[in-house]
């Protein structure tokens, strides 16, 4: 084939974009659109003629506008594709978008527009949330599983070190659970370990933290709490569980230990506090049950 025609040139990157799927547009140096293509006006409900000559400000709230505007920028002082993530919403819906915005520079390389080539991804975001949510979650409580609430806890000891805050744990072991199981079956069981998790939730503050360590074992992040406070705190919720009618455990009543340990500068590991009120919480087995002790 002969070489092509510079304006089936055109028509090969029309084509090329309308059916890449992808959001394509470029705008001028002061972000007048001067191309969006099928995708992009599909997006927003709006013809194409509607947005050559517009700005991002003429088109979408001030906030957006801002968003595209502050990438566009980056992407003019670059020589690469720069690649953001940008959040729009679209008739009441947010969308995500992954979006690559780079320089278009002319023959002399002078440069006179931004190009943005975007895909969709909010699907893929939404998918995202949710593996993450379950990675980090107890499936039967809800509340963070193992490995994210002693990821948390490092977060919490960090702040604790550095601006020598207070910070204390409770740890939580349910009395004779097995018992529980046995007598009630492993379903009541498993709601009775929903309904621990709920109430001691209930107790904490926005800035505390509660997962789920192992099967009937528990533990309370306290942020700015010292070891009097965190004692007051893990009174409250052994009562309050002591003094919950679970009507599934026919008159008899779940009990709780409670072992506490405080930050100090013997226990700055999360493995040293963690051993502390473990300790903490064999006292309180060891002293019948239905106890509280601290380190
Ligand atoms: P103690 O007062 O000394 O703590 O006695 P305990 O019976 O609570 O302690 P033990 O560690 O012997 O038993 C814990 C029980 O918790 C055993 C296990 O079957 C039960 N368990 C662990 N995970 C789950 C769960 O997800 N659901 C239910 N229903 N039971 C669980
Ligand atoms: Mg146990
Ligand atoms: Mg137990």
């Amino acid at each position: 084939m002969d070489k092509v025609h510079w304006q089936q040139q055109i028509d090969i990157l029309q084509a090329i974009a309308d059916h890449s799927g992808a959001v394509i547009g470029a705008k001028d140096l002061a972000g007048h659109y001067v191309y969006v293509n099928q995708q992009y006006s599909r997006l927003f409900n709006r013809p194409v003629q509607d947005f050559i000559g517009k700005t991002d400000e003429d088109l979408f709230s001030a906030e957006t506008a801002q968003q595209f505007r502050r990438a566009d920028q980056l992407a003019q002082q670059s020589s690469v594709a720069i690649s953001v993530e940008e959040r729009v919403e679209v008739n009441g819906i947010a969308l995500e978008f992954l979006s690559l915005k780079f320089p278009i520079r002319d023959q002399q390389g002078q440069l006179f527009a931004t190009g943005l080539v975007a895909a969709d991804i909010s699907k893929l975001k939404e998918l995202q949330r949710q593996l993450q949510s379950l990675a980090d979650h107890d499936p039967l409580t809800r509340c963070y599983n193992r490995r994210r609430i002693l990821e948390i806890a490092e977060v919490h000891l960090k702040k604790a070190r550095r601006y020598q805050q207070d910070f204390s744990i409770l740890l939580f072991d349910l009395d004779h659970f097995k018992h529980i199981n046995d007598v009630y079956g492993h379903a009541i069981g498993d709601q009775v370990l929903v309904g621990f998790a709920e109430r001691v939730q209930s107790e904490l503050r926005k800035p505390d933290d509660f997962g789920r360590i192992g099967g009937e074992e528990f533990i309370a992040l306290l942020p700015d709490t010292n070891a009097h406070s965190a004692l007051a705190l893990a009174e409250r919720i052994r009562l309050k569980i002591a003094d919950w009618q679970f009507a599934a455990l026919k008159g008899s009543r779940l009990t709780t230990c409670i072992g506490i340990a405080e930050f100090s500068l013997q226990l700055q590991r999360m493995d040293e506090l963690s051993a502390a009120a473990d300790h903490a919480l064999y006292q309180a087995k060891a002293q019948g049950r239905n106890c509280v002790r601290m380190y």
